[in-house]
């Protein structure tokens, strides 16, 4: 699709470093990866993000990473991965085409996940009530 980064890696128009493709999906190197062997995968089809990615899709997406990704971390000869989706600029989304990050991890990488916080008097459940809310909204 016109100037997406991700349209043009799947038209051939430049190039990727490709570790698997099939009819609908392609799964290549990240250039910038925070861990050797960093793996994106994506949707031939270009949909900006997760919630705008049909149904079946995404199944189709997830059961592909669940096979790619152990194949990931053992070709990158590592012991784990994560799995990683920014979903909005606000969420380091740069990239408006759906893909899934497979990051391998290794014993001692210096790679840390996310900060706790912890939850003052009653907000742990305010917020639970308004996500509740909010989900059953929109699973009407
Ligand atoms: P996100 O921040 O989730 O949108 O991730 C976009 C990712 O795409 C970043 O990790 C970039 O390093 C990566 N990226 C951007 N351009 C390319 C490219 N031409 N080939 C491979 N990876 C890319
Ligand atoms: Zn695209």
């Amino acid at each position: 699709m016109n100037d997406c980064i991700f349209c043009k890696i799947v038209g051939g128009q430049i190039p990727a470093t490709k570790v698997y493709e099939d009819n609908d999906f392609v799964a290549f190197l990240d250039i910038h990866p925070v861990s050797y062997g960093h793996t994106l995968v994506i949707p031939k089809e270009h949909f900006d993000k997760l919630e705008n990615t049909p149904e079946e899709t995404v199944v189709k997406l997830y059961k592909l990473i669940r096979r790619l990704a152990p194949a990931v971390v053992a070709g990158s000869e590592a012991e784990g991965y994560n799995l990683g989706l920014n979903s909005g600029a606000v969420a380091g989304q740069v990239i408006f085409h759906t893909h899934v990050h497979i990051i391998p991890r290794r014993k001692n990488d210096g790679l840390e996940l996310w900060g706790e916080k912890e939850y003052q008097g009653n907000m742990m459940d305010e917020i639970a009530k308004k996500i509740r809310a909010a989900i059953k909204q929109a699973l009407n």
